[in-house]
């Protein structure tokens, strides 16, 4: 992709509109609107920043376009830190795409998706972190969501990212030093510099427990039912719900698919998830069923195991059980409004949160709302403040994370000054993908791909 060449695009969205906005940006960004441009009253000169009436006009045939207004704006101070200049036209399609061909025939580019953010990015406006944010403005659902994109966006993450890639290079020049000159030549603190490492190393692990709530806020949360046959989770999820979903029937092996809906929980996305029952399938229909359940399971945020309090404890309970253990889980013991039978010691035994509760009646569900949401947010932990939301780098973190645990681990057990360089050099690599300074070509064409055209 140049950035020597003037690119045009049209920003708004596409279709009919009260106004609709063109934008160019490159270094003939003004000549080439001043080429299609007339301003209603004559002028020798625009200034910056202020609104000219006028009309675009294709002067080959005199033909007048559009009545717009215009606008130019000099570098550096513009989204993308190159000249611009933007057209403030009639929002039909057939306008627009008039005036974008007579920019093409003057020599613009028409622009490729996400390429002014791009070129805010390459000229060093914004880091890639940033550019990945303005993305998430415009996709975001919630205010949660659009909070912690604004968030990025300020650069607050980027502050933290550059603040652990200050200390790490902080201390790879000391072991430079060290490595180039012997020990007695110069003063070198290694205790200082380890204790350096491992408090940032700390401080990545909180960024990457942070990538929980942030995965919560941006794509929600994912808790499955699970239970045998019977227990009631389908009236669960509907009581859940407040509505009719899942099919209850006293027959058991009703609902054979995944049946799954969303709630909100004090502002977070919860897909409530019912499955099939688990147990001994009778039919190819429902041994399908249940095998993606067990499919399901290990991505699961949460499973809410139901048991049926009317009856003991069963065999197939027990199965179950050993199926779904290790991962996060709160027993929801269900039809309470019946005589009770369940051995709960089994439960308790086991150091499982449980809480009583009844589909049918309505009870016990807001507090089990409550449990669902603390157990789920829980799993962030104590974490950083600003939010890591994005996969991309909270892999890069991962691997930042390692290559600095193995140079501590390189420290202690006497491991040449080498190597340790190697590891932090490998550190700085990672953390420089995040804001874009070390990120390959074919990363950036991804990550510019997925904008929209003139943006
Ligand atoms: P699933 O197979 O686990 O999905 O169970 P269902 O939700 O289909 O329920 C099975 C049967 O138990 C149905 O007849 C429900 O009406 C009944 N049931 C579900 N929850 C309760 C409850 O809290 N109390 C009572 N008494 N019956 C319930």
């Amino acid at each position: 992709m140049e950035t020597a060449d003037t690119i045009c695009a049209i920003s708004t969205p596409p279709g009919e509109g009260g106004i609709g906005i063109i934008r160019i940006s490159g270094p003939k960004a003004h000549s080439l609107l001043l080429k299609i441009f007339e301003a209603s009253r004559k002028r020798e000169s625009y200034i910056p920043r202020t609104l000219y009436l006028g009309n675009i006009i294709n002067r080959d045939n005199k033909e007048r376009i559009d009545e717009v207004f215009v606008v130019l704006l000099k570098a550096p101070k513009t989204y993308t830190r190159e000249d611009m200049a933007e057209i403030y036209s009639h929002g039909g399609f057939a306008t627009q795409q008039n005036i974008l061909s007579l920019l093409v025939r003057h020599g613009a580019r028409l622009a490729e998706p996400g390429e002014f953010t791009k070129r805010a990015f390459l000229n060093g406006r914004i880091d890639l972190l940033q550019a990945e944010s303005v993305l998430d403005i415009i996709q975001s659902e919630t205010d949660e969501e659009l909070r912690c994109a604004i968030d990025h966006l300020e650069g607050k993450l980027s502050k933290k990212i550059n603040e652990i890639k200050d200390s790490v290079k902080e201390v790879l020049v000391e072991i430079e030093a060290l490595i180039d000159f012997p020990e007695e030549e110069i003063d070198v603190d290694q205790e200082g510099c380890i204790a350096t490492l491992q408090a940032t190393h700390k401080k990545i692990e909180r960024l990457m427990r942070s990538y929980f709530t942030g995965k919560a806020i941006r794509h929600g949360l994912e808790a499955l039912i699970i239970g045998r046959t019977n227990v009631g989770k389908s009236s669960l999820l509907n009581a859940l719900l407040l509505k009719e979903k899942a099919i209850v029937t006293p027959l058991p092996g009703t609902t054979r698919d995944l049946i799954e809906d969303t709630i909100h929980i004090k502002g977070i996305k919860i897909k409530i998830v019912d499955t099939a029952g688990l147990r001994m399938p009778k039919d190819v229909v429902e041994q399908e069923g249940i095998d993606r359940v067990m499919r399901r399971i290990p991505g699961a945020d949460l499973i809410i195991w139901v048991l049926d309090g009317s009856e003991p404890y069963t065999t197939e309970d027990e199965v179950i059980f050993t199926t779904i253990t290790g991962g996060y889980i709160v027993v929801a013991i269900n039809k309470v409004d019946l005589p009770q039978k369940l051995d709960r010691t089994k439960i308790a035994s086991r150091g499982l949160e449980w809480l009583k509760i009844s589909a049918l009646k309505d009870t016990g569900l807001e507090e089990l709302k409550e449990v669902i949401y603390k157990k789920l947010m829980g799993r962030s932990g104590k974490h950083a403040g600003v939010l890591v939301t994005n996969i991309r780098h909270r892999e890069s973190l991962q691997k930042t994370y390692g290559a600095i645990g193995r140079t501590i681990d390189c420290h202690q057990q006497g491991e040449p000054m080498e190597f340790m360089a190697f590891e932090l050099r490998e550190a700085l690599s990672h953390l420089g993908e995040i804001t874009g300074e070390t990120c390959p070509e074919e990363i950036l064409h991804d990550i510019f791909s997925r904008f929209c055209i003139g943006k």
